[in-house]
């Protein structure tokens, strides 16, 4: 079976030299011997800094590769129609620099942050984003402030391999703190990670919005409120009630060799893979829901609060 890696939830990315466009990954034996509150601590800062530095980047003001990039002419604002449903929705991609660009639809809008390099693409990316972004219920849109779109591969891979036990592990993108990053220029295997990634990323932002919605103040005041954690209250509890993985169509191969679900790797991946099924039968419609709901009911029930608005996203 070939190994089909998608994504590591939350980077572990210390940036050595903050200002330069290297991002050297930690070593491991480090990352070992942390206490979780540190690693967790670690996490939070790291999608910080790689946030910072990408716009750096993306602005072009930091030389190295991206400066060199081809220099497509871009018009300041590009009108984008999208295909939802039956409907067709219009966005606007509008140019703020180098390789950054505001994209609307009706009163949402992200960021999107380019390398250099990729600032020629930047409208063939704005298409597929948006051709994803669509599938998500209005209401859960606005966790979504900003997409990044790097050249090169995740310096946390080497990390995210020993964490997930996945040998060979290779980010196709990672999402955190309103921020889905796509690595090696949104391909992987020569595939559109774009398309194949987004909504399972966009479930692990509505995972985290909601579970910061759920924690009590006294939460909010404690060293928990920096906790990874990246899905609703009770979503554990729920898949042991359920008593199966969910099946997302991504089998990986484990260290000891057996294959199984991506799902598997952690709590915030089974929630980001049932978010990306639950995704495609709401949009499929009764039949496909009532489906999902036979197979995974307690996910099922924790889902149909969010995509009804019951949860606050
Ligand atoms: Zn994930």
């Amino acid at each position: 079976m070939e190994l089909r890696p998608i994504d590591s939830g939350h980077p572990i990315t210390p940036v050595s030299r903050l200002g330069s466009t290297r991002i050297e990954p930690i070593d491991p034996s480090r990352v070992a011997a942390m206490s979780s509150e540190q690693i967790r601590a670690l996490e939070a800062y790291n999608n910080q800094v790689l946030g910072d530095v990408e716009k750096v980047r993306g602005l072009g003001g930091l030389g190295g590769l991206g400066s060199a990039g081809p220099a497509t002419e871009q018009k300041d604002v590009v009108e984008i129609e999208v295909v939802q449903g039956a409907s067709r929705v219009k966005a606007r991609m509008r140019k703020l620099g180098v390789g950054s660009y505001d994209v609307e639809v009706g009163s949402d809008k992200f960021r999107m942050t380019l390398s250099a390099s990729l600032d020629g693409q930047a409208e063939q990316f704005a298409r597929e984003l948006l051709q994803e972004y669509v599938k998500i219920p209005q209401h859960m849109r606005h966790v979504l402030k900003e997409v990044r779109i790097n050249d090169g591969p995740n310096p946390a891979d080497k990390e995210w391999e020993k964490r997930y036990g996945i040998p060979g592990f290779s980010s196709a993108a990672a999402a955190g703190n309103g921020g889905i990053t796509f690595f090696n220029g949104a391909k992987h295997q020569g595939r559109s990670t774009i398309a194949h990634a987004f909504v399972h990323e966009f479930g692990h932002l509505v995972g985290q919005q909601v579970e910061e919605n759920q924690d009590t103040w006294l939460e909010w005041l404690l060293p928990r409120r920096f906790d990874s954690q990246r899905y609703p209250d009770g979503w554990e509890k729920a898949m042991k009630a359920d008593g199966k993985a969910v099946d997302g169509g991504q089998p990986v191969v484990g260290a000891d060799g057996k294959e199984r679900q991506y799902s598997e790797s952690s709590p915030a991946e089974d929630f980001a893979e049932a978010f990306q099924e639950y995704v495609k039968a709401h949009l499929q419609g009764k039949e496909a829901l009532a489906k999902f709901q036979a197979t995974y009911p307690y996910r099922a029930k924790i889902l149909a609060d969010i995509f009804s608005g019951r949860q606050k996203v």
